[in-house]
């Protein structure tokens, strides 16, 4: 069968799997060895050279289900973010990113790039202009991030291509958000797609991972940086990665229902102000993400009424609780303005759009019911103190 003519599900539980010959096991061996036999071989084998069997099955897990030639696994996501954008941009090369950009990998950027002599422009905004009016003579890359962080904004892929290909450039995607499950950006002629395996790939909160795919020709570049570099995976974790992924659709789909229903809830809420999910209706780029995603995600934003006290409402939470990360089976949640973007002013953080009162939620599998109820009882404990406050 083609991987195109399969579904995700099948994609995710089958492709790349290592036939056990010897035992005939149900799933692929882990093979541990960091020492191949080099004569009479059709690869020379090594972690570092990310061509493990345990790494290259993998690697072609991850290419199906980016629709991409060929893939490859890395030790996080920073690995995968950073080999891709040294692979393809050298001294005296401009790239263009978002300015609202995942902060490690805006202090990739910032921290960084001077030192490689790399020159770099953050965009205004997501429109084909606010690109378009920051692209050089010697821009290589073009960089996007969708949905963005915090406030789930959405680029429009099919225009970011063209206005790339027209001018001969590199585009590069960080798709970790959405995952393949939502969005595949290769149909949209996005080059590079980039994925923290440690969010929903992995999805249980216990493997730092990146992951690329791209036609065979730019993982070959990438390829051929990262070998010197060295940020390869173990193969315990690449193993267990792909146990995760097995599951990945089945996870991200639920998340996806979870999140719609518990936007519009929270959508209808007297204390909050606004909820940013690009499923509602009201989400300014509802339009874009519909055209192209298949889910919405299982993150969203909301910011409570500006008179209550949003650290209050987070510790009131019992079930759902406060984390960094993201994208478990488990409901996360977090403060922008006290984490991400603390370093920001505060003038910095309201032109971004971040209120303090804004929180991140990142929604598990849980049952709705029972996230809405401890949101319920979260909403209680602010409102009882905020009357009392006032003397009520
Ligand atoms: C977490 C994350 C990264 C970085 O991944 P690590 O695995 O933590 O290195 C990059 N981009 C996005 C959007 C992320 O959420």
């Amino acid at each position: 069968m083609k991987i195109k003519e399969i579904g995700i599900n099948t994609i995710c539980t089958h492709v790349g799997e290592i036939d056990d010959e010897q035992f005939k096991g149900a799933i692929s061996p882990l093979y541990m060895s960091t020492s191949y036999a080099y004569e009479d071989v059709e690869i020379k084998r090594y972690p570092r050279y990310f061509n493990t069997p345990n790494q290259e099955a993998l690697g072609k897990k991850i290419a199906a289900l980016e629709k991409c030639e060929a893939g490859l696994i890395f030790g996080s996501g920073m690995a995968a973010v950073s080999h891709s954008m040294l692979a393809f941009l050298h001294k005296g090369d401009h790239v263009v990113l978002p300015n609202t950009l995942y902060g490690g990998t805006y202090n990739f950027v910032v921290e960084e790039f001077d030192k490689f002599g790399i020159e770099y422009s953050f965009a205004e905004g997501f429109t084909e202009a606010d690109f378009t009016s920051v692209i050089k003579k010697n821009t290589k890359v073009l960089y996007v991030e969708t949905p963005s962080n915090p406030l789930m904004l959405i680029t429009d892929l099919e225009m970011v291509a063209r206005i790339a290909k027209e001018r001969g450039i590199i585009t590069m995607i960080d798709n970790t958000f959405a995952s393949p499950v939502n969005q595949n950006p290769a149909d949209y002629g996005m080059d590079i797609i980039i994925h923290s395996a440690t969010k929903y790939m992995g999805g249980h909160s216990d493997i730092c991972a990146g992951a690329v795919a791209a036609s065979e020709k730019h993982i070959m570049q990438i390829w051929n940086l990262a070998k010197n570099i060295g940020g390869s995976l173990s193969d315990y974790t690449v193993w267990l990665l792909e146990r995760s992924i097995k599951t990945m659709a089945l996870r991200v789909k639920a998340q996806n229902k979870n999140a719609m229903k518990l936007a519009k809830w929270l959508d209808k809420h007297a204390l909050v102000e606004r909820v940013y999910y690009p499923g509602l209706k009201s989400h300014p780029d509802h339009k874009i993400a519909k055209k192209q995603m298949r889910g919405y995600s299982g993150m969203l934003s909301f910011e409570l009424q500006p008179s209550l006290d949003a650290e209050v409402f987070m510790k009131s939470l019992k079930l759902i609780k406060q984390s960094m990360s993201l994208a478990g089976v488990e409901s996360t949640i977090l403060s922008p303005a006290k984490t991400s973007h603390a370093l920001l002013s505060l003038e910095e953080r309201k032109r971004q759009g971040i209120a303090e009162g804004l929180l991140r939620f990142s929604v598990g599998i849980e049952e709705k019911e029972d996230l809405i109820a401890d949101f319920e009882q979260a909403f209680e404990a602010i409102e009882t103190r905020e009357y009392s406050a006032e003397g009520f």
